[in-house]
């Protein structure tokens, strides 16, 4: 096992792996900006390093800085968390090369799965169902047009190097293909210097549900069942709860066991997480995430297994604790993610935190790295704060979240917390009955 662990990365997510780590024994290196040297994960670790100012590119993703750190240090690990380095293969790579264990999966299956046709080929090997769509790479427009043309219209085009929904254009007509090409292209160049897209069939009313596995790279894998996210704003997750309302035991199982059998195929290590498209009754592969989700305690909540912990025990060399018979799930979880931001128009709100109360009881978690008095600095990402309610069915879950959201106290800033106060109360909602377009058309009414 390791004895120090240093931890790249900020806010909650920061504090969760510290969490993960203290309870194994092991040391904590914080890192940050000097944007953030009153923060949470600062104060807790038991050592931090300055690596730079407030720009991530000059902070939390700067290699060289990073590893200076770890020198300094003398960290053996480290955990990037969740969006700047850890889905980073060249940092993987050179954490190796420095004997430094990156708490992930090995720097080929990150960049495998970083380009999203390698990934979508890769799957299809294993026996994952896609996205019917383009073979690789569409070179010219009439390319484009003859696949686009045997699947049906309407299609989507998406950027091969694609994150974040950037680079993805809708075509509804043969005629609109050629400016969809152009512009995703252009897009997809301007964003991620790589301007290779694909041509995949548009789905106009599918939910986004997500299989989380877990793999120790000597071919044991488990799944720890799915996550629905389908409550989206601009392809951003706002909701995200498990099991998802829409599937039954037969297919919960049946999806769980193909995408637990590719990973065993991979020889995958660490947490990962595939995602899909479900639209009537059928998966459909998009992407595999190759790190920890921001929504991983919903799956914490059902299953009862820390995930942190066994990505840890897993980077150093230890044996998958469970088999597939050892996972069971119980009840029903739902994770509100709470942002800084003004809950109509999603504007950042950062400035300081006056007051801080949040919610406890039963079944209630709040993962967050602020406290009162803490300012937000507005350069970074506005995820404040996660509320995650467990209960024995999805009806006294809900019924928890709101007598949890109801004791929420954030004064000095805006937040989220109102859109949540909302959406409980929305008929849909209740019967989990939402797409991946269901908030976006729920926002645009002006009663809403
Ligand atoms: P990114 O990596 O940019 O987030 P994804 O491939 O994960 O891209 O897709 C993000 C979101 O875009 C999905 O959750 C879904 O809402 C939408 N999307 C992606 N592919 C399709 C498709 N073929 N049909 C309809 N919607 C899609």
């Amino acid at each position: 096992m390791f004895d120090k662990v240093l931890i790249a990365n900020r806010g909650e997510i920061a504090l969760r792996i510290q969490r993960a780590c203290k309870e194994l024994g092991i040391a904590t290196v914080a890192v940050h900006s000097t944007a953030d040297a009153d923060a949470m994960h600062v104060r807790l670790a038991d050592e931090s390093v300055c690596i730079g100012p407030p720009a991530a590119a000059e902070s939390y993703l700067n290699i060289p800085r990073l590893l200076a750190a770890c020198e300094i240090t003398g960290a053996d690990a480290v955990h990037p968390g969740y969006g700047f380095l850890s889905e980073n293969a060249r940092f993987a790579e050179i954490l190796e090369t420095h004997n430094i264990t990156f708490i992930g999966p090995t720097s080929e299956h990150i960049r495998t799965m970083g380009d999203k046709i390698a990934a979508k080929e890769t799957a299809k090997r294993l026996g994952i169902p896609v996205v019917p769509g383009s073979d690789g790479a569409v070179k010219s427009d009439a390319a484009g047009l003859k696949v686009a043309k045997a699947m049906g219209f309407p299609v989507l085009v998406k950027a091969a190097s694609g994150g974040g929904g950037r680079g993805m254009k809708v075509a509804k007509t043969a005629e609109e293909l050629p400016m969809a090409l152009a512009t995703a292209k252009a897009e997809a160049k301007a964003a991620f210097g790589d301007d290779a897209v694909y041509i995949e069939k548009y789905l106009t009313k599918p939910r986004h549900i997500e299989v989380q596995v877990l793999g120790d790279g000597q071919g044991n894998a488990v799944h720890l069942g799915e996550r629905d996210c389908s409550l989206q704003r601009r392809h951003q997750k706002v909701w995200e709860e498990a099991p998802s309302p829409a599937l039954n035991e037969t297919s919960r199982l049946k999806i769980g066991e193909i995408v637990a059998n590719a990973m065993r195929k991979l020889k995958y290590r660490g947490a990962g997480t595939v995602e899909f498209l479900y639209e009537d009754g059928e998966f459909y592969f998009i992407e595999m995430n190759t790190r920890l989700q921001v929504e991983h305690p919903v799956t914490e909540a059902i299953t009862g297994i820390d995930l942190v912990l066994e990505q840890i025990r897993v980077a150093s060399g230890a044996k998958l604790m469970y088999s597939q018979e050892d996972i069971t799930f119980s009840g029903h979880a739902i994770e509100c993610r709470i942002n800084a931001e003004n809950a109509r128009t999603f504007t950042p709100s950062p400035g300081q935190i006056t007051y801080w109360h949040p919610p406890g009881g039963l079944g209630v978690r709040v993962d967050s790295g602020v406290y009162q008095g803490y300012r937000i600095p507005p350069y970074y990402d506005s995820l404040i704060g996660k509320l995650i309610v467990h209960g024995k069915s999805r009806d006294e879950c809900m019924m928890r979240l709101k007598r949890a959201l109801s004791e929420f106290v954030i004064d000095g800033i805006e937040t989220t917390i109102p859109l949540f106060n909302d959406l409980i109360r929305q008929p849909d909602i209740a019967n989990g009955l939402y797409d991946i377009h269901w908030l976006e058309k729920y926002l645009a009414k002006p009663t809403a």
